[in-house]
């Protein structure tokens, strides 16, 4: 499968990632950040479809500190490919068997209940190994974590087991993308809480972490030690009222080509349940990408792709490896022409927000939704 993706990269449908927009995001990033704050990426599900080897090989040279994942299997595949960078898991683990690679592959787990650090406590300790771990409190996202309320209590529970080193206390934030304030703000303050009753017993406090991309851009004071960047790497903001704190670019293009071109006489109905009928002759492409390669098939009859710097609608359901376009606005067009998706031609551009909003769905979404059908074709300049 990888031997034929390789040799047919470009020839049938393709993503592109441009590696420069994920360097440049980086540095924008970085000097957005108060100084002392570490960027951690988050390139969990393959680095949102952008392939996480080549992704966090290029965002460490270009400054990132660590790395977060969301399963073991995605932080051994970055070990096996030599990556040194600390790596947190951010799912929670709970079996002696994934404890022990955890240990092989040198891995940073998250705790989040007195059971979990019990289980690993001991495991550790059979195996007479230690281990950086990462705390995580639920402030209010009721995710992952022990309650805030208990947080004291945990923080003193783990402190117990010696083969337990805390490396981070760390919360996630729930509503960081709203325009609403009120609940992060609610988080913020009962994360503080709990930091600064540690504080009074005298414990040493670890680096704290408690924003994502949102949480990020909207307000500074929650950049603590390190933030968990995820979306806004990849060059996609997460809220539309947070596009004027730094410019980012959208590394990721999906691209197809012309299959077919054919013309329609008036009546005719396109794909399967005819839910275009051709109004008048009508000049349509058949484009080799469909569903299976994760192009949803809800935007059937509601997406544009672009074609020689114009926009052109996408026509009639999609189906599983082939979409139809009008090109009747296109005389000169030919088989195996390059179309695309998502992406900017000019001064023509489709993002993942565009396909988000027209489906009801989320752009994180959009990004996690491209298969491995699809080779991911590194672009080093744009
Ligand atoms: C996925 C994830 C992030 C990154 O979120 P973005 O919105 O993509 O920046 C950060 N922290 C945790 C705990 C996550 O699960």
């Amino acid at each position: 499968m990888n031997h034929f993706s390789t040799q047919y990269q470009q020839q049938r449908a393709w993503v592109n990632i441009n590696h420069q927009a994920l360097v440049d995001n980086v540095q924008a990033l970085k000097s957005f950040l108060n100084p002392h704050t570490q960027l951690m990426a988050v390139i969990k599900a393959d680095a949102y479809g952008h392939g996480a080897v080549k992704v966090a090989q290029t965002i460490l040279q270009s400054g990132v500190d660590s790395l977060a994942i969301a399963t073991l299997p995605e932080g051994i595949e970055l070990r096996e490919a030599g990556i040194l960078a600390p790596i947190m898991i951010l799912g929670a683990i709970n079996s002696i068997e994934q404890i022990k690679d955890i240990v092989k592959y040198n891995l940073e787990p998250t705790l989040c209940t007195p059971h979990q650090a019990f289980i690993f406590g001991e495991t550790l300790a059979q195996l007479n190994a230690t281990l950086s771990v990462h705390l995580k409190l639920d402030t209010g996202m009721s995710r992952l974590g022990t309650h805030w309320h208990n947080g004291i209590d945990f923080v003193n529970y783990i402190q117990q087991f010696p083969q337990l080193h805390i490396s981070s206390i760390y919360s996630h934030l729930a509503t960081a993308d709203d325009v609403d304030t009120t609940v992060m703000k609610l988080q913020h303050s009962r994360f503080e809480e709990v930091i600064s009753a540690l504080k009074a017993t005298g414990v040493d406090i670890p680096r704290l972490h408690l924003a994502n991309s949102a949480g990020t851009l909207c307000d500074r004071t929650l950049h603590y030690d390190m933030v968990r960047v995820g979306l806004a790497l990849y060059g996609i903001y997460p809220a539309p009222h947070l596009h004027d704190t730094i410019k980012l670019q959208p590394a990721l293009e999906v691209k197809a080509r012309i299959t077919q071109i054919k013309t329609l006489s008036p009546g005719t109905g396109v794909s399967y349940g005819h839910t275009f009928k051709c109004d008048q002759a009508t000049k349509i492409a058949v484009v080799g990408i469909g569903y299976a390669d994760g192009i949803p098939r809800l935007l059937s009859n509601k997406m544009k792709v672009i074609i020689r710097g114009k926009f052109a609608d996408q026509i009639g359901n999609i189906t599983m490896d082939q979409l139809m376009l009008n090109i009747t606005d296109f005389p000169d067009l030919e088989v195996e022409e390059t179309v695309t998706l998502l992406g900017k031609e000019g001064d023509l551009e489709i993002t993942a927000d565009d396909w988000a909003n027209s489906i009801g769905t989320i752009s994180w979404e959009i990004l996690c939704s491209f298969k491995h059908r699809l080779p991911r074709v590194v672009i080093e300049n744009s």
